[in-house]
């Protein structure tokens, strides 16, 4: 069993941590907020990350952003230093790859490795124990924390060096934006040429169209039972989170110097459907009400 410090408790953070405390190991978590602190069952509460950081073998952040990791590990009253040498850092925050690679390199340096371990699964499975990891740094500190990956989740794919776990998760939500767009656009054609949206669905399901969003995760309210568009929209992945990564998925684009004129388009799309809509709250597939005023 790990000594483990987990910070960052929040929607996601919060029930991976409890999910390790519940397979047994000895779990201290710290967060900015106080109540999500005591909210963690089976672990034991730090007063600071510093203390979080003391004494363990394994060292977990889930974070907001690239900025809010930095600053964690190498601001003012940064980690970095209360890491012993040896000990396994592993990010699951989603953030940029530069500041991932910038922060691994300095921690490296103080003999610690750090794996930049994004996860797609949501809240559900953040709950559940069935998140997908996409892992970049060296292969042997991924099967160092191999075993903690799998309480936490299903999959665990190493992606490459560095970096690379976090280019993987722009890559896919970039791509997940673009599906959604294209089948919420796809449906309101149909319904406004006076189509049904779930026979619509049935037929491109089983034609060429088909793919995850209209198949699994349908935007159009009461194609599917039981996801985001059949419950008003609430829960799921909020479409705030979607603007954030296509903003890294831009930032990757610039910094590598590739053209993602749909990657592009697609975070126009959510960024108006956010602010007109006032959906930043709401599930990302709510982009429908961008194309279909009725719903
Ligand atoms: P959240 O806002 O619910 O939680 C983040 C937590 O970090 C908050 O509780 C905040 O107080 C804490 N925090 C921030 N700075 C801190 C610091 N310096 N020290 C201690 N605690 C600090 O966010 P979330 O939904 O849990 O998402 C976390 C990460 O996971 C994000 O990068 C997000 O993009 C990614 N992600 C989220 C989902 C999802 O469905 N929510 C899915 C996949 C990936």
């Amino acid at each position: 069993m790990s000594k483990i410090g987990f910070v960052g408790l929040g929607n996601m953070g919060g029930p991976m941590a409890a999910n390790l405390a519940a397979a047994g190991h000895e779990v201290k978590v710290f967060d900015l907020v106080p109540e999500l602190v005591n909210a963690v069952q089976g672990a034991s509460g730090a007063a600071s990350a510093a203390e979080a950081a003391s004494g363990v073998d394994v060292f977990i952040s889930m974070l907001p952003a690239g900025r809010h990791v930095q600053g964690l590990y190498l601001g003012e009253a940064g980690v970095a230093e209360h890491l012993a040498a040896g000990t396994l850092v592993i990010d699951c925050s989603t953030i940029d790859p530069a500041t991932a690679q910038k922060v691994a390199a300095a921690l490296a340096e103080r003999g610690v490795d750090m794996l930049d371990a994004p996860v797609s699964g949501g809240t559900a499975g953040a709950q559940g124990g069935t998140l997908t990891f996409m892992v970049g740094g060296p292969q042997a500190a991924l099967e160092r924390g191999r075993a903690l990956f799998e309480v936490m989740g299903a999959k665990i794919y190493h992606a490459g060096d560095s970096g690379a776990g976090q280019i993987a998760k722009v890559c896919n939500n970039m791509l997940l934006a673009i599906c959604m767009a294209g089948t919420a656009e796809a449906l309101a054609l149909g319904v406004d040429n006076g189509l049904n949206p779930a026979v619509l669905s049935e037929i491109m399901q089983q034609s060429s169209g088909g793919n995850w969003c209209l198949n699994v995760y349908n935007p159009y309210p009461g194609v599917q039972e039981g996801v985001a568009s059949s419950r008003g929209y609430q829960g799921g992945f909020l479409t705030d989170l979607m603007i954030k990564d296509l903003g890294l998925a831009m930032e990757t684009a610039l910094a590598s110097g590739n053209m993602v004129p749909m990657g592009s388009t697609a975070r126009s799309l959510f960024q108006a459907h956010g602010s007109a809509n006032d959906a930043g709250k709401l599930d990302f597939s709510s982009i429908q009400r961008l194309y279909s005023r009725e719903i």
